[in-house]
């Protein structure tokens, strides 16, 4: 007998960027934590943007993960932040990137998607836009951010990479993404990735809800996110779907991982990185969180 279609499902992800060898206790107790509010908050009748909004948030404000507040300078010095929401069944969608200390880029990217006629604001029009909206701003750089758990700033001049990102299926049917980001360590002033850009970094339509999380440049390459939501539309199996995609990104030489709720509520999480810190949950099934291959037990 097939399982009954779950009323709502939904995943979270903390960056494919996870190192063999560390130990990442600290994420993984934060993941199961916030998983919980979010199952909390979908079978209550919460809805997928909702839910993706917050948890993205609660990501970045956490200072664990490559984003909001754990992100790392770049280049020149200076922290900039990509973020991009998407609600499946309007294709509303909004972006910020290289935006300059805002507390939540996510909610900026909202605010983009719900107060203007744009998808995606960039650098100083982006600030202005958050400064007039009142967003919080990062009042001292110098001490707000942190580096993610296990990095140091000797990482910053490596290409190492971290992102956090949401998926969710509602009880009404609706799908919805959230991807938020640092960027690269080392990234170049201006440099955006795939995290902001609907498409690539960010997809949700009807069938699907997919966040990305890699090296940007090879994510962009491979067409990313709405790549996979294409070859599903057109009949592909999900895992199949997000295969084809994680194998072009290696073919590209980079690696990546995904996260993905179909409208069925099935979910998949597949990386060809080291590891993905990751956590899902579905009506009818408890909570699932892992760094590496084996689920974590608490
Ligand atoms: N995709 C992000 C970027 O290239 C980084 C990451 O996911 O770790 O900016």
């Amino acid at each position: 007998m097939s399982k009954p279609k779950p009323d709502w499902a939904f995943a979270l992800h903390g960056g494919a960027g996870a190192v063999a060898g560390r130990i990442y206790t600290e994420t993984e107790q934060h993941l199961k934590e916030l998983a919980s509010t979010c199952r909390d908050r979908l079978a209550a009748g919460a809805t997928a943007l909702d839910v993706v909004d917050y948890a993205v948030t609660e990501l970045e404000a956490s200072g664990l993960y490559v984003a909001g507040r754990g992100s790392a300078p770049n280049s020149a010095g200076h922290v900039e932040l990509d973020a991009s929401i998407m609600d499946g069944r309007s294709r509303a969608a909004g972006a910020v990137a290289a935006l300059q200390d805002f507390v939540n880029p996510t909610r900026v990217a909202r605010g983009v998607m719900e107060k203007t006629p744009h998808v995606m604001l960039a650098g100083n029009g982006a600030v202005e836009f958050a400064r007039q909206h009142g967003y919080e701003e990062v009042t001292d750089p110098t001490t707000y951010y942190t580096l993610p758990v296990g990095v140091t700033r000797a990482d910053i001049h490596d290409i190492a990479h971290g992102t956090v990102g949401a998926v969710a299926l509602d009880t009404t049917g609706g799908l919805a993404a959230a991807t938020s980001t640092g960027g690269t360590f080392g990234k170049l002033h201006g440099r955006i990735g795939d995290t902001p850009l609907i498409g690539p970094g960010t997809w949700a339509d009807e069938n699907i809800a997919i966040s990305c999380t890699g090296i940007g440049e090879h994510i962009i390459r491979s067409g990313g996110a709405s790549s996979v939501a294409f070859r599903y539309k057109s009949g592909v199996p999900l895992a199949a779907a997000l295969q084809e995609m994680l194998d072009e990104v290696a073919r590209l030489g980079g690696d990546a991982g995904v996260i993905a709720v179909t409208r069925e509520g099935d979910i998949a999480m597949p990386y060809n990185s080291e590891g993905m810190k990751r956590a899902s949950a579905a009506d009818g099934s408890g909570l699932f969180i892992a760094t590496f291959e084996d689920e974590v037990t608490f």
